[in-house]
């Protein structure tokens, strides 16, 4: 049985509700508007939140959500067919005052229980019909195999062999025989049928006679192609890492370590300086690319004689809109995107297509650079330089999930630090993770051997703090910035064990380490690649920051973007997250170098956006 129904705007006016108990479930909608629909975070539409299981349906039309409650033990396999038909009659009935806006005024008019009982009637019975009807076997076409490709099968170089191999054996000789008898039965199937029933028979004897020539392929000496590829790197417990001849620069006569060393040597001297930011494509090109089948392409009917009406605009903005949000644009951002660009060309008369160009374009930076600004001016390294002048360390604290690319970040703001002639104490308070410590220590040793100490007698760029696994992270970070005050060392930078923003646990250390020792700054790292997941990471540590910080929390102060080499041009996330909290993105990573750190720049991103 459901417990509640409502729609409501996603301005937040109840627009009619239905509940068939008189708890209360506000908590339970306001957990899943806060953690799902305003993050924006695709998915399946079912929230667990206590005792309850939420289901539920936008309206991007109208801007309106539908949602379902009931106890979680229940099973009901109508609730999805429930929120269309609502959804659709819903709009089908007051479609005018949605239309018009009234509805939210009128709430309390919208009589729409009677129909809301009769649908949910019809569901119920038809849940039951569907519960009688047999379950029939799937047919071939209907199963996932059908659907494999010859290219999804086909085992690539690196990949696991062995156990996989034969599995896929396997998989193609089933598929080939199952294939063959579909297509007698349909009295000879279509050419392409043919075409991959062939070529899995032939894929298949190729795979079984590799089977049985390389029975025990792992174990067979490397060929020089696999011995040249990258082998992941296993850190050890305790003591050098059990690659350490791959990664220890000090090792005498360790010809890897000595080549990444002569690569590495290339970055020293181009860190120097600000930071740069991030290369903004050639103008003309952007234009062409954008032209070609970006958001220009939308906007070129706008090119008249009279000025520009909001109806003429409109059909534009709204593909605008959805082009910002398939850039991973949270929605609410895209309609103030949009609302700039309408304000901007309102009455305007654009005769050339230059003119639409460079006043859509001229918009959206002026939009986004607003969001892009920070609200307080964070400069690190003149921070750093100013708290030497105090003769106190400058305190950075690094902190997200695991593996965005903490400690690689960690590392690369410790070159650029180095690189501008500050000294850096690495505080390794990540006491949880096995080889976090020895990853921080191939760090220095690498950072060090770019820039070693001045003089023989000369004290080392970059040390370690650390104090092996287990131990409270909190007094190890207060511990290594006592070290650093008495050594006279810069800058400390704090890595923190990873952790997931909901386990409360690992936040409430979290905000203990950041209490005690007060950090100059606390930078999220968060990794662009996941997109509107990074942002529910980020709001939901800054608020556990916020809960568990005491009378005074301190929240997050500025972010590290990872991972913006791998979107492409999905970068709404990194609006999005300065959009929420109002904290600037201070460092880039683009790629898995010491100088692959940037600064965010809104032209790069308006140009992303416009592709
Ligand atoms: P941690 O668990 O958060 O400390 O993550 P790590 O620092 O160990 O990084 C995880 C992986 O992400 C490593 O393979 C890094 O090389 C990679 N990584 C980190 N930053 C970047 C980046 O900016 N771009 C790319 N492409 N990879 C990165």
């Amino acid at each position: 049985m459901l417990d509640l129904f409502s729609i409501f705007s996603k301005g937040g006016i109840v627009l009619w509700c239905f509940q068939s108990t008189s708890e209360i479930f506000t908590p339970s909608v306001n957990a899943l508007i806060r953690s799902v629909i305003l993050q924006e975070r695709s998915g399946n539409n079912t929230f667990g939140h206590a005792a309850l299981t939420l289901q539920y349906k936008l309206d991007n039309e109208f801007e309106l959500v539908f949602v379902v409650a009931y106890q979680r033990i229940l099973q009901l396999a109508y609730v999805d067919k429930l929120l269309s038909d609502v959804q659709r009659e819903f709009r089908d009935k007051y479609k005018n005052e949605l239309a018009a806006g009234d509805s939210a005024g009128g709430a309390a008019n919208l009589d729409f229980t009677a129909t809301f009982h009769r649908l949910l009637k019809e569901c119920e019975h038809w849940a039951k019909t569907q519960a009688k009807i047999p379950k029939q076997m799937r047919s071939f076409e209907d199963s996932l195999k059908s659907k494999k490709t010859v290219a999804s099968m086909i085992e690539r170089k690196g990949e696991d062999k062995g156990k996989k191999s034969v599995k896929i054996v396997e998989t193609a000789a089933a598929c080939n025989g199952r294939a063959a008898e579909a297509g007698a039965g349909a009295g000879g199937a279509a050419d392409d049928d043919d075409v991959i029933a062939a070529s899995r028979a032939r894929l298949a004897s190729k795979l079984a006679a590799r089977g049985k020539k390389e029975p025990k392929a792992a174990k067979s000496p490397k060929s020089p192609a696999a011995a040249e590829r990258k082998q992941p790197r296993v850190w050890a417990l305790g003591g050098a890492p059990r690659d350490a001849a791959g990664l220890d620069y000090g090792a005498p006569g360790d010809d890897a370590e000595a080549g990444a060393a002569r690569g590495d040597l290339q970055l020293v001297g181009q860190m120097a300086g600000d930071i740069r930011e991030l290369e903004v494509e050639d103008e003309a090109e952007a234009e062409a690319g954008a032209a070609a089948g970006g958001v220009f392409s939308y906007f070129k009917g706008l090119v008249g004689s009279r000025g520009l009406t909001q109806a003429d605009m409109a059909p534009a903005l709204e593909r605008l809109r959805d082009h910002l949000i398939s850039k991973n644009v949270a929605a609410d951002i895209a309609n103030k995107l949009c609302d700039s660009v309408a304000a901007s060309l309102d009455g305007k008369v654009l005769g050339t297509f230059e003119s639409v160009w460079s006043s859509v374009r001229a918009a959206l930076t002026a939009a986004l650079l607003q969001i892009l600004r920070p609200r307080r001016r964070l400069d690190v390294l003149r921070d750093a330089l100013h708290a030497r002048q105090q003769r106190r360390p400058y305190v950075i604290t690094f902190c997200g999930v695991n593996g965005v690319g903490k400690s690689t970040n960690l590392a690369k703001i410790c070159f650029w630090l180095v690189e501008n002639g500050l000294s850096v104490l690495v505080a390794a308070c990540d006491t949880f993770r096995a080889g976090a410590v020895e990853q921080l220590r191939t760090h220095v040793r690498r950072l060090n051997a770019l820039h070693p100490p001045a003089g023989p007698a000369g004290a080392a760029r970059v040390a370690l703090y650390e104090k092996g696994y287990g131990k409270d992270a909190a007094s190890i970070a207060a511990e290594a910035i006592r070290a650093a005050a008495a050594a006279g060392t810069d800058v400390v930078l704090v890595d923190t064990a990873g952790r997931m923003q909901d386990n409360e646990p690992l936040m409430r250390a979290l905000a203990k380490l950041i209490t005690v020792n007060q950090p100059d700054l606390v930078l999220f790292v968060g990794e662009a690649l996941v997109g509107n997941e990074a942002v529910d990471q980020l709001v939901r540590f800054n608020q556990a920051l916020a809960d568990h910080g005491g009378a005074n929390p301190r929240c997050i102060d500025g972010i590290v973007l990872t991972k913006f080499d791998t979107i492409d041009d999905k970068v709404g996330a990194a609006i999005s997250m300065t959009y929420l909290t109002g904290q600037p993105i201070v460092f880039v990573g683009t790629g898995q170098t010491y100088r692959d750190l940037k600064a965010l720049n809104a032209r790069a991103v308006v140009n992303a956006l416009m592709k």
